[in-house]
């Protein structure tokens, strides 16, 4: 164990976002890189937007991530409460102690935090130094990221509301120092705030923690930043779509980190490993779905059969394609030979429908290629009396039998394959042929082929 304590201090807001997920993830991959303590604390203080359904939808996507915390909502701690709700009395605490030292004044109903005046020893003893004026001084940051940045705080600022509620940055700051927090890793957003955050750590005398401000995630073209109304901005709708949390994961470590070598694709152990804040981007990140998604098809193909079997069928069964009590032979069979072909979960029951019903999408486009053969017809009846001889009907006898009679008929036997595909799948793509006719049996393929004969 390092004395390392980090922590992710979302404000529920009733979705999961993209950015707040990567920050969660860079806290948790440098509290595990150090070995030190990943802190959930929820900075829940304004009232009408905090609900239970907020937190749920946090605390889902965190779990579904894998992202275990050390201290916080339900695991409890040494630090808690760890809603920032109930920690009122800690607040009152710390706001006595700038009134006495004449660091917070009240002014029109609220309270304001003074830039100049005493300021403690220590945090946590009461002796106070006289500080010379500290208006208009600059704060310096040693940012972990952005590198050395310089702001100039002009004005008190206020630190409790008039109805009473303390802002952010005084909570923020005090629960910073009551945790321990010994780094603070948080979106660039906050850096601006950065500099009234020093002034607080320093009044109170407290130890300042490393301030470590990682790249906004730009939207996918234009130059925003990625909103919530922006495709694929919420970790619940992968959720939705079926993403492989572990693909999801992997993609967000690379929005502002590289590894040294340029790798993408990678175990979340290795990650831990070299993880630090040296390899953490300056630039803003650009969110990139064909990324993202061809991470996911890599990690899908990879899976163990069993696992994604038991990812598919209730996908499958939901989506009508697959009765419940289907054949499970069958279903086996199906899914071990499209897994290396399918690109996603979420376009699985389109991917495998044709094993399942007669009525199927046809693409237009794969049709449109076969029509413009002249001698589509006849290389179609070629076919249908190929596959009516091919005994037993097995991918190795009808690729046997398709390679004889095609070499008979002077032509390669691939030559034949697009239009047999499309007569038994109405695709283009898909499954390797052989096995996908051993599969679907000759019967359903003969009548498919007809079928197409009559069209
Ligand atoms: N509640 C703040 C937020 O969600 C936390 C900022 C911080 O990490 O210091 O942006």
């Amino acid at each position: 164990m390092s004395n390392v304590r980090v922590r992710f201090a979302p404000s529920p807001t009733g979705f999961f976002h993209i950015g707040s997920a990567r920050t969660a993830l860079f806290n948790w991959l440098y509290a595990r890189h150090t070995g030190g303590t990943f802190i959930l604390r929820i900075e829940d203080t304004d009232r009408q937007r905090n609900t239970d359904e907020a937190l749920r939808v946090l605390l889902e996507g965190m779990r579904w991530l894998g992202l275990n915390w050390d201290e916080g909502p339900e695991v409890g701690g040494v630090c808690g409460p760890y809603f920032q709700s109930e920690r009122s009395a800690i607040y009152q605490r710390y706001l006595q102690r700038l009134l006495d030292s004449g660091r917070a004044y009240e002014k029109d109903g609220a309270i304001w935090f003074r830039l100049e005046g005493e300021r403690y020893t220590a945090y946590d003893d009461f002796k106070k130094q006289e500080v010379e004026k500290v208006r208009n001084r600059p704060v310096v940051i040693e940012d972990a990221v952005r590198g050395r940045v310089e702001r100039t705080e002009e004005q008190d600022f206020v630190i409790f509301r008039q109805n009473g509620e303390p802002v952010f940055h005084f909570v923020n700051v005090v629960d910073d120092i009551e945790m321990g927090i010994t780094h603070v890793i948080r979106g660039e957003d906050h850096l601006s705030n950065t500099s009234k955050h020093v002034e607080l750590f320093e009044a109170f005398g407290a130890p300042l923690p490393v301030f470590a401000h990682i790249p906004l995630i730009l939207k996918e073209s234009g130059p925003g930043k990625m909103s919530k109304r922006d495709k694929g901005a919420l970790i619940e709708e992968y959720e939705q779509r079926h993403f492989l949390p572990e693909a999801v994961r992997n993609y967000l470590c690379l929005l502002g980190w590289n590894p040294k070598d340029d790798q993408e694709k990678m175990t979340i152990d290795s990650i831990i490993e070299s993880f630090d804040f040296p390899g953490i981007n300056k630039g803003n990140a650009r969110f990139d779905e064909r990324k993202l998604s061809s991470l996911n098809t890599a990690y899908l193909r990879e899976l163990p059969l069993e696992s994604f079997c038991w990812l598919a069928r209730p996908i499958l069964n939901q989506a009508g394609i697959v009765a419940e009590d289907s054949n499970e032979d069958y279903l086996q069979k199906v899914l071990a030979l499209c897994q290396p072909k399918a690109r996603s979960l979420e376009t699985l029951a389109e991917f495998v429908a044709y094993f399942f019903s007669d009525t199927y999408e046809v693409d237009a486009k794969a049709e449109k290629k076969i029509h413009r053969d002249a001698n589509w017809q006849e290389s179609l009846q070629q076919v249908i009396a190929v596959m009516h001889a091919v005994e037993p009907f097995s991918a190795e006898t009808i690729g046997a039998s398709l390679e004889k009679a095609a070499a008979e008929a002077g032509i390669q036997p691939f030559a034949w394959f697009p239009l047999i595909r499309f007569a038994v799948s109405g695709q283009s793509g898909g499954p390797d042929l052989m096995p996908l006719l051993e599969t679907l049996g000759k019967e359903c393929v003969l009548s498919r082929l007809h079928g197409l004969a009559k069209c």
